[in-house]
């Protein structure tokens, strides 16, 4: 039978807004591959009766509750003592947590263990203890009248650790099926011509299911299947991508692959091609996306923001007579950035972004939202257009730094740069 999961999360931090409840998230994701259905999200306060009151609701209509906080040694850290009233268990002293906990302080911390850290050595009776691997507070699991009660710390790093080692193996006994999904990433395709391409496909499948997912000019498609076991959900989702590769053609940029610079440095190694870059409007923003990725000094060689026409001029040798007939913003400037780039740095391609990011017209009239982008490769120099309209300067930044790396990805998968006509 499908369980039913509910997550309570407790600290009045969340409540007050102070912090995102990204452990839910975390353990909605994790749950779902398990096949584990999770039905309520439920934040409480570090309250000990508003908590009994959520173990109570929980208990009517949950069968496994997952609490995530409140295991600390301080004088609001609650959970373990709420929850255990709640379902009669008592809670039982563990000498050898409590010579673990004293073992931390001293060799990680190099301190003595203050007092108020002997409660975490107290846990319900007749459960199973998860290791803290990244703190003290130890977690647990008990089953109490057919429903099965994890507490987890609060501290996400904490979190997360324990539910990988010990939470999910856990979790993993109780269910009967698991629930695998991937990622179908586009790039240049609004969401509803994508969903017209797609829509009955998406309407009649039931096992795997088809959903669109949207960002501006991004759209993920996340297929998921619940089988039996990994191996069958992914013989199930195989025909998906396949159809919808047939339907989406080269819009889509990969699959379960994280972004479109992911997908950049992955076709440079692949090719041994270097990258340089050459930023005005994006002030570094492509340069900073790169650089996230580990790894990527063996593609990618540098960069230049040339924010001043003087320094488009001066560092990457535009011709004077270009930025003068045809302004910064023009796609002749735009060609000419990442010649230049690629010319001063040696590197295979370079690509670069000029445009007016807002909120008003630059000092030529070129409105908000013209921006160009460049490429310049072996075989030649690229420029693709964009008109993005009077949007936030910080979106149309991100969107020219998305259609750089898409004109770079597309060059490099050897397909045409130029966008298809309903993108
Ligand atoms: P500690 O030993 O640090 O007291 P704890 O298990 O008692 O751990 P809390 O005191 O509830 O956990 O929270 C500790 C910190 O963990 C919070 O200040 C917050 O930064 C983070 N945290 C707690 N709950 C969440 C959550 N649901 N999502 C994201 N972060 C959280
Ligand atoms: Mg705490």
């Amino acid at each position: 039978m499908a369980r039913k999961a509910e997550i309570i999360a407790v600290g009045t931090e969340l409540l007050l807004g102070n912090i995102t409840n990204t452990n839910a998230r975390d353990l909605s994701q994790a749950l779902a591959g398990l096949g584990i259905g999770v039905y309520w999200h439920t934040v409480v306060g570090d309250n000990p009766e508003r908590l009994r009151d959520a173990l109570e609701t929980a208990s009517r209509r949950a069968d496994v509750i997952i609490t995530t906080g409140g295991l600390g040694p301080t004088y609001d850290d609650l959970t373990k003592e709420t929850v255990s009233e709640f379902f009669n268990k008592n809670l039982i002293f563990h000498p050898e947590i409590l010579e673990n906990i004293k073992q931390e302080f001293e060799r990680n911390r190099h301190m003595k263990m203050p007092e108020n850290n002997q409660q975490q050595a107290w846990l319900p009776e007749d459960c199973v203890i998860f290791d803290n691997p990244a703190g003290t507070a130890p977690g647990c699991a008990f089953k109490q009248n057919g429903i099965d009660i994890l507490m987890l710390p609060g501290p996400p790093f904490e979190m997360r650790a324990m539910l990988n080692n010990y939470a999910l193996p856990y979790l993993r006994k109780l269910s009967d099926s698991v629930i695998l999904s991937c990622d179908i990433m586009t790039f240049g395709m609004g969401e509803s011509a994508i969903e017209l391409l797609l829509r009955e496909d998406m309407r009649s499948m039931k096992n795997p299911t088809l959903a669109t997912y949207a960002k501006p000019s991004e759209v993920r498609l996340r297929a998921t299947a619940r089988a039996e076991n990994l191996q069958q959900a992914r013989e199930m989702l195989n025909p998906v991508i396949e159809s919808v590769r047939a339907k989406l053609g080269d819009i889509i940029y990969g699959v379960d692959i994280e972004n479109l610079e992911r997908a950049c440095v992955e076709l440079l190694k692949s090719k041994n091609f270097t990258l340089a870059t050459a930023e005005s409007c994006t002030g570094g923003r492509i340069a900073e996306r790169l650089t996230a990725i580990p790894g990527v000094s063996a593609v990618y060689k540098g960069g230049v923001v040339s924010y001043w026409t003087e320094i488009k001029r001066k560092i990457l040798n535009i011709p004077e007579e270009i930025l003068n007939t045809h302004g910064a913003v023009s796609e002749r400037t735009a060609r000419a950035m990442a010649r230049g780039a690629r010319e001063i740095t040696g590197a295979d391609c370079a690509v670069s972004v000029t445009g007016v990011a807002g909120p008003d017209p630059d000092e030529r009239g070129v409105p908000v939202g013209i921006v160009y982008v460049g490429l310049a490769t072996p075989d030649g120099v690229y420029c693709r257009a964009l008109r993005l309209g009077k949007r936030p300067r910080d979106l149309i930044r991100d969107l020219s730094a998305n259609h750089a790396f898409d004109l770079l990805r597309r060059y490099l998968s050897g397909i045409s740069p130029d966008l298809p006509e309903n993108a």
